[in-house]
């Protein structure tokens, strides 16, 4: 190991942010022997079944982050993060999808930039990652199988097939687990995510500290050396070093904390005018079909449905029960009303591809009278509007076929609080005039700062992003490791041994 990594330092590697691309990273990095300390803003989510509790996680919203943004048009917005440990990925759907081979190349007409990697590059990860998740596919139960059939048979151009969940085997067991997994956190570990399946093997180890409820303010430059960062201070004043930084805070939380580096202390930085910029956040739409019959399916998101005529869009049933389906009816209809058209309902979440548009993006104002930042989230679809055109196109072809099978349905566009997606703000490529990480996760003419969430992401691709977040990670994590574990050059070693160290 590289004999500098000795005294100053809390630990080799410094990871901000828990969730896919944090815990991935932390997993490759430390099962190379390295320290690493991880700092989550958030706390460990509890396990008393509040995490479970429909009320206290969909009408109180108690688990969400209560950060307060603005909009481009000066509107309020509370984007739906999450902080705590494991990040957003304690509360996904654990739908866990490669992106295709295509999707790593620029489609430049389309607004979709490509990837500084090949997806070959990429793959061994994506299978690593698969692995410690446990992804695996579930049967297509009763209800929705009747469903695509007839979808198919009425409109042959719509193709299912089974679609990968990090779910246990057991939890249709588990009835409460089993209709409460997307959108919820588990109680019994029977989903993977960051936390059951990388940092519970990581808390273990002599070599890693979790640290929670620590919230990282500020990226330090080396006392030293200029264009290095080595430290990183906490909301509560401490100060913390390391040989690297690895940053995997979130795509809307990553690039405020590069942004603010380069204000205080290098403003020239060649990628700094795109430090926030290309988010991207899928266009989504959530929509209800009603049919007669009472629908019985446990976790009914078992199936991924494309129409090749939409190349940039998928879509997925929702794991949702009648009761949680009944909270999307409009709210002038009696509750009783709902809870009966809920039961005989089937949930359906349709995603397209954004293009990446160099004006969406995340910044923060200060008001100079008060000191007091805003976070501002400035994303318009227009700015792409090919995936505009094809996500109305897509809805429409859909509840169109639906209706063909005597199933009327109700469509709500996700609005911008709907950051689940969220990604791309520190966008990797070949080159710091129109990207800001590198191909290994480095950032740009920074010595010692990586990034290994979703910011990086240059495609979000038709299909969920956590698994590329978690290989990407993984990927990241591995490449630092070999680096930092390289033999220390001679003439360093021989000034080592001379100081005695
Ligand atoms: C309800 C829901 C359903 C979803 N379903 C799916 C799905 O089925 N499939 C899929 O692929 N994706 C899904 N997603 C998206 C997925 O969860 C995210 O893409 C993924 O978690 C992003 O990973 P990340 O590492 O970029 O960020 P996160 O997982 O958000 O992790 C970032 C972490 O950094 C911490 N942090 C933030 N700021 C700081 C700071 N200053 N200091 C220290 N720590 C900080 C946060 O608290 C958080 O723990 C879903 C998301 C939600 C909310």
């Amino acid at each position: 190991m590289n004999t500098q990594s000795a005294a100053p330092y809390s630990a080799d590697v410094i990871i901000i942010g828990s969730g896919a691309g944090g815990a991935a990273a932390a997993y490759a990095l430390a099962k190379r022997g390295l320290r690493v300390l991880i700092l989550e803003k958030g706390p460990e989510l509890p396990r008393d079944g509040s995490t479970l509790d429909i009320n206290r996680v969909v009408h109180e919203g108690e688990f969400l982050s209560r950060e307060r943004w603005m909009g481009s048009r000066g509107e309020r917005l509370m984007p739906e993060e999450h902080f705590n440990l494991g990040g957003k990925t304690k509360w996904y759907g654990a739908a866990l999808l490669r992106f295709s081979p295509s999707e790593f190349d620029a489609e430049l007409p389309y607004g979709a930039r490509g990837w500084p990697i090949r997806h070959a590059e990429i793959e061994p990860y994506y299978a690593e990652a698969e692995s410690m998740l446990g992804v695996k596919q579930h049967p297509c139960e009763k209800d929705l199988d009747r469903i695509l059939n007839r979808l198919s048979r009425t409109t042959p151009a719509w193709v299912s097939a089974p679609l990968p969940l990090a779910l246990s085997q057991n939890i249709v067991d588990n009835r409460i687990e089993a209709t409460h997994f997307d959108g919820f956190a588990s109680v019994s570990g029977l989903k993977g995510d960051a936390e059951v399946s990388f940092l519970a093997t990581l808390r273990h180890m002599p070599n890693v500290e979790i640290r929670c409820d620590a919230e990282v303010t500020t990226l330090l430059p080396a006392v030293s050396a200029r264009g290095t960062i080595d430290g990183v201070r906490l909301k509560n004043g401490d100060i913390l070093r390391a040989q690297a930084i690895v940053l995997a805070a979130g795509a809307l939380h990553s690039p405020r904390l590069v942004s603010r580096y380069i204000a205080a202390s290098n403003p020239l930085l060649p990628a700094a005018t795109n430090v926030g910029r290309n988010l991207k956040l899928h266009l989504l739409t959530a929509l209800v079909a009603l049919s007669p019959g009472r629908k019985t399916d446990l976790l009914r998101k078992t199936m991924l449905t494309v129409n090749e005529q939409f190349p940039h869009s998928s879509l997925q049933p929702l794991g949702f029960d009648g009761e949680l389906i009944g909270t999307l009816i409009p709210k002038f209809i009696p509750r009783f009303i709902a809870r009966q058209i809920g039961a005989r309902a089937y949930g359906f979440f349709l995603q397209t591809e954004d293009g990446s548009a160099n004006e969406n993006r995340v910044l923060e104002i200060t008001n100079p009278k008060s000191g007091e930042v805003t976070p501002v989230l400035d994303y318009d679809e227009n700015r792409t509007p090919r995936a505009s055109v094809e996500h109305r196109r897509f809805v429409r072809a859909f509840q169109l076929s639906l209706l063909k099978m005597g199933m009327p349905s109700f469509g709500q566009r996700i609005g911008l609080n709907g950051t689940a997606h969220v990604c791309g703000t520190l966008s990797a490529g070949d080159d710091s005039r129109d990207s800001v990480v590198d191909s290994r996760g480095a950032v740009f003419d920074v010595n010692g700062l990586y990034v290994a969430d979703g910011s990086i992401l240059p495609r979000i691709s038709r299909v969920n992003p956590s698994l590329s977040i978690y290989a990407w990670g993984l990927r990241v994590g591995t490449l630092l490791g070999q680096q930092l574990l390289k033999p220390a050059p001679q003439f360093l070693r021989e000034a080592s041994v001379g100081m005695g160290v």
